[in-house]
Formats: structure tokens, C-alpha cells, sequence
């Protein structure tokens, strides 16, 4: 199948997987991961109807942007401080706020360009040593440290489920990233709106536990050749 017909046929899954616990199929965003994706691929998902593109390393996202009109970036990888500046004034969204150093550099960039930048907190659920995050137990002072800042909002919560062949075992991760969200949620200065969980492996069970951002490579793209 081509890019159009996976982005439609992705789509329709979100749809039905959203009405049948419920929800409204219009509150989850389909972000579509274009790393290592070319230029021209992206834009094929993007006449397919995508508004979201996401990406993991800054150069991609420095590449692609001019490239691609009319949509929104999602920085979604790990970030590197010295690499803020590269992208403050290109994203709609940062997903992976994960530790203090990168909260203020965003936050003193954000205020160079008179912008307050939106963010997501990684959140490593599941506790895997390979993966970046905070650990659930350190999210709510961070959060209430970071709501501080005047150049960024926190607008929710991200992370990112270890990958297993039975999505069925994951459901437990999303579930707890969905309850920390509803107790961070009164720290004064914060939305927690946001909760951007889901791969291609394991959307749909994402979506039935509360995710609103779905983060979707290859179930688009095909296998990604590094
Ligand atoms: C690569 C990546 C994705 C997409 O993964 P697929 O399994 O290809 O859908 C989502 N989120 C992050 C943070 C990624 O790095």
C-alpha cells in the first residue's frame, strides 16, 4: 500500500477505536514520525490529509521545515540543550522535557523571541534504563518547577511504552501516564490536556486509555532503513 491509503487507512482505525470507548474520534491527533523519511515522502502524507509531522533530531527538522508548508512540528526525540536554539522558533510542540537544564534553556529562547513554547514532560512509566524521561516520582515537583517559567507552558504528558509484541501489556503504562496526568493536573499554572502516547505498535490501545497525540512512523512510512 502507498503513503495515502496507510494515512487513510490509519485514520479510520483511530476513528472506530475512538468510538468504540466513546470518545470523540476529533480529540486525538494523528502525528505522523518522519525520521529518516524524506522530504518528499512526508509531503505525500501530507496531501493525504496530515497536519502533524514529527521528528526526532533537530538537522531532520532543520531540513524538512522549509520543505513542507502547513503544518505543525513535533519535536519528539531526545533534546540537547545546545540544539534548542535550532528549533525554538519552528515547533508547535515539544515532547521530550525531561530534566531542568533543558527547561531553562527552552524557557530563555522562548523569551528571546518573545514566545512561550509549549511542551509535553517525558515521563519514563515504565522505567526502562534505555529511555529517557522522568521517573513517575519526580514529576511533580519538576512540573510545578517548570510551571514557573514564563516561556513555557506545560500542556501535558508524554511517553514512550516499551516495545512488546502484544500491545495487551502496555495498556498498563498508558493507564498510569493517564492517572499521573490527573494529578498533576491542579499544580497552578499547568494544562495537562495533552497525552501524547501510541506508536504504531500500540496506538489503539493507547487511544483506548486516554492518549490524545498518537505518534505514528512506520505503519505509514514502511520500515525505516538506518
Ligand atoms: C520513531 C518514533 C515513533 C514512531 O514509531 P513507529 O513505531 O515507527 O510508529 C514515535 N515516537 C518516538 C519518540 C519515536 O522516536
Amino acid at each position: 500500500m502507498g503513503i495515502a491509503e496507510n494515512v487513510i487507512e490509519i485514520q479510520r482505525e483511530m476513528d472506530q477505536t475512538s468510538l468504540k470507548c466513546k470518545r470523540n474520534p476529533e480529540m486525538v491527533t494523528l502525528i505522523g514520525v518522519t525520521k529518516n523519511i524524506t522530504a518528499d515522502k512526508a509531503s505525500q502524507a501530507v496531501r493525504a490529509g496530515i497536519l502533524d509531522l514529527g521528528e526526532n533530531r533537530v538537522q531532520e527538522l532543520q531540513n524538512k521545515h522549509p520543505l513542507i508548508q502547513g503544518v505543525r512540528w513535533h519535536f519528539i526525540g531526545h533534546l540537547q540543550s545546545n540544539k534548542v536554539k535550532y528549533i525554538i522558533d519552528k515547533v508547535h510542540l515539544i515532547h521530550s522535557l525531561d530534566r531542568w537544564s533543558l527547561a531553562l534553556e527552552i524557557d530563555r529562547r522562548a523569551r528571546e523571541i518573545n514566545r512561550v513554547v509549549p511542551v509535553l514532560i517525558q515521563v519514563n512509566v515504565a522505567n526502562e534504563a534505555t529511555k529517557f524521561g522522568l521517573e513517575v516520582q519526580e514529576t511533580y515537583d519538576f512540573v510545578t518547577e517548570v510551571s514557573g517559567l514564563k516561556g513555557i507552558s506545560v500542556q501535558g504528558l508524554m511517553t514512550i511504552a516499551p516495545f512488546v509484541e502484544d500491545p495487551e501489556e502496555v495498556r498498563p503504562v498508558f493507564k498510569q501516564l493517564k492517572d499521573l496526568s490527573g494529578h498533576l493536573k491542579n499544580i497552578p499554572g499547568v494544562q495537562m490536556e495533552q497525552l501524547s502516547m501510541g506508536m504504531t505498535n500500540d496506538y489503539r490501545v493507547a487511544i483506548e486509555e486516554g492518549s490524545t497525540m498518537v505518534r505514528i512512523g512506520t505503519a505509514i512510512f514502511g520500515y525505516r532503513d538506518y
